[in-house]
């Protein structure tokens, strides 16, 4: 039996009720088959067997008072996974679908991902099943601080550096950095995506839906091809898919769609400019639902249901589709739909929003695929980024922070290319992100020792 396989199956084996982290390790180890013939070392040394265990799980107990009084308790997770290239890194997840399976699949994909941007990091992911929705900022507040309470002793500026993600952005960093600050009594920089006046880098909020772009008209160059006049499906309207809109306007391309996890809406004239900063009051101040853009421009809304079914139903035309909102948020029949309204170029912003099905759907017909890890590692690169002003305590301007999130995404596009090429495997992104990812990281293992 190959290396790859025992691994993946001692892994169903292990822990048989984690189906996100099992997709995680088949979609990546299926593909680093070449390296095991290229790389006899690794395999003598186990590297394979090494990288998908966890150096640490940890599962702890927060609790918490609402407005009422009423004490509620939620899970908190921190998975640090590999840290052979540099600290721990990785985002915080506050949704109620938050469990170890997610948590593992999110910390595993950060390792090569943030392997991919050359900047020297490790790769982790934390969260809770809270459901931030419908809570008062107090409670958002009590939460963040019960959540810290127990975190702070596992992290630090050399250690592990959280960040945003679903349900954590800048207001919660805010909180979660106070209360790391007031226990700590240390400024450092522990947290990335913090806000200007303490230590945060400009272009941060924008980092991973403008780098998801940048990756896209990466790809549709290859072909002649760039954003001029497509039609754009984004979905999602959260941090990611905001700024997604927004670069693709200035790339002169037209985005029609945008959801939130009860509706999408269709806008087939374009969320321009106008609408986009709409949007992002609507989501950020108010904290409303998606829905609620159809009372002010003229739109299709769709309850219940989610981007892509909804361009499969209608049989929408889409030239690129940036998937921007949630894991497994499109299936293969969805896939299909989009391969025959005509879509060459799928770009995830979001992290694994693609089913294996899906993606299997996506190479078959030669779509230009560009798989999460390589495609929305602007976020963490620009974070990198954050930890480098905040070690030499400058702060660089919007112009040289956005033009190195640009040079940084065109050196992965670069990688993913190269180390495809390089293992017989000329144009698919997926099989040269994680090869380009992996090997750095398994040869500063290698340099370890058995550690
Ligand atoms: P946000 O919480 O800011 O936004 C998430 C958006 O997705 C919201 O609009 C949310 O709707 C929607 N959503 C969540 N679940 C579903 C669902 N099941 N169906 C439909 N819509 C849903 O998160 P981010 O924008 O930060 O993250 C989005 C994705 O990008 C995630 O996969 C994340 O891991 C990934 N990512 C984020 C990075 C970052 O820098 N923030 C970096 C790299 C990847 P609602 O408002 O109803 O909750």
């Amino acid at each position: 039996m190959s290396v790859i396989k025992s691994v993946i199956d001692k892994v169903k084996q292990m822990d048989p009720d984690q189906a996100e982290f099992h997709q995680a390790v088949s979609e990546v180890m299926e593909t680093l088959e070449p390296t095991t013939q290229r790389h006899p070392e690794f395999v003598k040394n186990s590297i394979y067997e090494r990288i998908v265990e966890p150096e640490r799980a940890m599962s702890f107990r927060v609790p918490w008072v609402d407005d009422q009084n009423q004490v509620h308790v939620n899970r908190g997770f921190r998975v640090q996974f590999n840290n052979a290239i540099g600290p721990f890194k990785g985002g915080i997840r506050f949704h109620p679908s938050v469990n170890l399976s997610i948590i593992k699949f999110l910390g595993f994909e950060q390792i090569f991902k943030n392997s991919l941007t050359t900047l020297a990091m490790g790769g982790a992911k934390g969260g809770s099943d809270f459901d931030p929705k419908g809570k008062s900022d107090g409670e958002i507040m009590r939460f963040c601080q019960a959540f810290m309470r127990e975190l702070f002793r596992h992290i630090g500026a050399e250690t592990d550096v959280p960040a945003g993600d679903i349900g954590v952005g800048g207001r919660e960093i805010g909180y979660l950095y106070g209360y790391y600050k007031k226990i700590r009594n240390e400024h450092t920089g522990v947290l990335t995506g913090k806000g200007l006046e303490y230590g945060g880098s400009l272009v941060r909020p924008e980092a991973t839906g403008y780098g998801t772009v940048y990756f896209a008209a990466e790809m549709l160059a290859t072909r002649g091809l760039d954003f001029k006049n497509k039609i754009v499906a984004v979905s999602g309207s959260g941090n990611v898919a905001q700024f997604a809109i927004e670069k693709v306007n200035q790339m002169g391309g037209r985005v029609i769609s945008t959801c939130d996890s009860s509706a999408t809406v269709i806008d087939e004239k374009g969320i321009d400019d106008d609408k986009c900063c709409y949007l992002m009051e609507l989501k950020n101040v108010h904290r409303g639902r998606v829905s609620e853009y159809t009372h002010k421009y003229q739109a299709d809304c769709f309850e219940g249901q989610n981007v892509w079914d909804v361009i499969r139903e209608q049989g929408i035309k889409v030239d690129i589709a940036l998937p921007c909102a949630t894991q497994n948020e499109i299936d293969a029949d969805n896939a299909q739909a989009l391969v025959q309204n005509g879509c060459v170029c799928v770009a995830e912003g979001a992290n694994m929003p693609s089913s294996p099905e899906a993606v299997k759907i996506f190479q078959d017909n030669h779509i230009l695929y560009g798989p999460g890890k390589a495609a929305n590692a602007g976020g963490v690169a620009t974070s990198g980024l954050e930890m480098s002003q905040n070690s030499s305590k400058l702060s660089w301007t919007r112009e040289e922070v956005d033009n190195r999130l640009l040079i940084i995404m065109q050196g992965i596009h670069k990688s993913c290319l190269d180390a495809a090429e390089a293992y017989g495997k000329k144009g698919d992104y997926v099989a040269g992100a994680n090869i380009a990812g992996f090997v750095k990281v398994a040869k500063a293992m290698l340099a370890y020792g058995i550690v």
